[in-house]
């Protein structure tokens, strides 16, 4: 092994809520962490175990606590939240409804990782995974006894010491890869674009035409705030949005995270959270539905300059295009391993990746929740031990 190399057992990539959720159970199955020249000074951290000699490191990009949170925007408060879950060996998250989720979620996430001494790394963007070219390849056995290699960099972009690890539980959301559809035009457009990921303030549109685009949640949220600030809202979908009367219970979640499930497990790509729950009606919804905030546009033809042609050929002049159109989930270090599959997708069994059991993926597909997040952890965690341990007495 090189000098400068490091190495764990496992590393975990992210500290969102499914990366927290694994730290706090590979806490408990005594994991302990590895030491770097800069978090030698966790070394009496309680996160360290005596109780086994496993290894772990946390990497996350952020330069503090609170996973994607920490960007939400400011309007998006602890009251029009969709809900968060707890995070494991925690109480409810408490905090005044008014809050901003920004400051609210980042706070507990603190609260957290004091509580646990969880090691995180901070400032820790990780480019790029892959298989370890010097290990012998994939002899039989629960795990395949090739090293996966982790590059990373810091916050000035220069390369970190390679870590070495015999598996991953990589937890890195999605906010990082807003989906930006293309659309004949879009660089002709004179006025100003943003991504709901850039999206701070309703303020900053008072009396501005504006296009919102897009069917989920975000986008309803999107146009109900900048018609209250004053702007002139275009709601744009691509289908028709469907509405339900029913009221959204735990078993219709479930269903909604079974069918996900089942989508991932044949390989199939990942769709929309929308897609599978649908939308429901609210009182403030069915307040914006009767002051005509809801009136729904069938997705325009092309992008002009000065605005939109739409579907029927018209042109609506507007300041402002605001794609809230989704995000993807942030796998691009992971591209070296090559986890998609001909559908554009990859075959998952349970978190793992069906034909590479070192690598799971939490928060992703059917954990892309607080509570699935949280699921997540805690099943990743409990299979990694079990193959970590076949691994060992095969080894023995
Ligand atoms: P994140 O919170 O995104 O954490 C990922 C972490 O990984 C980040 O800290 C990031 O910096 C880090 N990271 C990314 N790439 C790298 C890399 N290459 N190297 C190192 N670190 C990296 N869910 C709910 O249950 N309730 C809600 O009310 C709710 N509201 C939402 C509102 C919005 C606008 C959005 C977009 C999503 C919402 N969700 C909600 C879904 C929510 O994102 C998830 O439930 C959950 O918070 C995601 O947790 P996570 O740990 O998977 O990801």
């Amino acid at each position: 092994m090189r000098t400068d190399m490091r190495e764990a057992d496992v590393v975990v990539i992210g500290a969102g809520q499914a990366g927290l959720s694994a730290a706090y159970h590979l806490w408990r199955r005594g994991f302990r962490s590895t030491e770097s020249s800069e978090s030698s000074d966790r070394a009496d951290s309680t996160y360290i175990s005596e109780s086994s000699d496993r290894t772990v490191i946390l990497l996350d990009a952020e330069q503090g606590p609170g996973g994607a949170w920490r960007h939400r925007w400011d309007s998006l408060t602890m009251a029009t939240v969709n809900g968060i879950r707890e995070l494991p060996g925690m109480p409810e998250v408490v905090s005044d409804p008014s809050e901003p989720s920004n400051q609210a979620v980042p706070a507990y996430f603190a609260d957290f990782e004091a509580r646990y001494q969880v090691p995180t790394e901070r400032s820790v963007r990780v480019v790029r995974v892959e298989n370890d070219p010097d290990a012998p390849d994939d002899p039989e056995g629960p795990l395949p006894r090739r090293r996966l290699l982790i590059h990373s960099v810091g916050p000035d972009g220069t390369s970190l010491p390679l870590i070495r690890t015999r598996a991953i539980l990589n937890a890195t959301g999605t906010w990082t890869r807003p989906f930006l559809p293309a659309y004949p035009g879009a660089a002709d457009f004179t006025g100003r674009q943003l991504h709901t990921a850039d999206y701070t303030r309703a303020g900053d549109f008072t009396g501005k035409r504006v296009a919102v685009i897009g069917g989920g949640i975000s986008a309803l949220g999107h146009l109900m705030e900048l018609a209250d600030a004053g702007a002139t809202t275009h709601w744009y979908t691509r289908r028709e949005p469907v509405f339900t009367e029913e009221a959204f219970t735990a078993e219709r979640g479930s269903r909604a995270v079974a069918g996900v499930a089942e989508r991932v497990a044949q390989g199939l790509p990942v769709q929309s959270v929308v897609s599978a729950t649908g939308l429901f009606w609210t009182p403030t919804l069915r307040e914006a539905d009767r002051r005509g905030i809801l009136e729904r546009h069938p997705m325009f033809g092309r992008i002009v300059p000065g605005g939109v042609i739409e579907a029927d050929g018209t042109t609506t002049e507007l300041d402002v295009l605001l794609w809230a159109t989704g995000f993807r989930h942030e796998l691009t270090h992971l591209r070296p391993l090559r986890l998609h599959n001909h559908r554009g997708g990859i075959t998952m069994d349970g978190t793992a990746v069906a034909e590479d059991p070192r690598i799971h993926l939490l928060g992703y597909g059917p954990s892309a929740s607080t509570i699935g997040a949280n699921r997540a952890g805690r099943a990743a965690v409990a299979e990694l031990v079990r193959l970590l341990e076949a691994d060992d007495e095969l080894e023995a």
